[in-house]
């Protein structure tokens, strides 16, 4: 089984209640995942596909 990793903080998303994961809003396709606790402070992220940046 593939481990999730919150693609902010690279932590382990298993059983990281609060998670959420989403495809990526510029190209569709990439699965952003974030943790909890990356968005509790804001982080940036990256789709390392296509280089969109959020949550902003
Ligand atoms: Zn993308």
């Amino acid at each position: 089984m593939e481990v999730k990793r919150c693609i902010s903080t690279n932590e382990r998303i298993t059983n990281n209640v609060g998670s959420v994961s989403f495809k990526c809003p510029g190209c569709g396709d990439y699965e952003i995942i974030r943790s909890k606790k990356a968005r509790q402070i804001v982080a940036k992220y990256t789709c390392p596909k296509c280089g969109f940046t959020g949550p902003n």
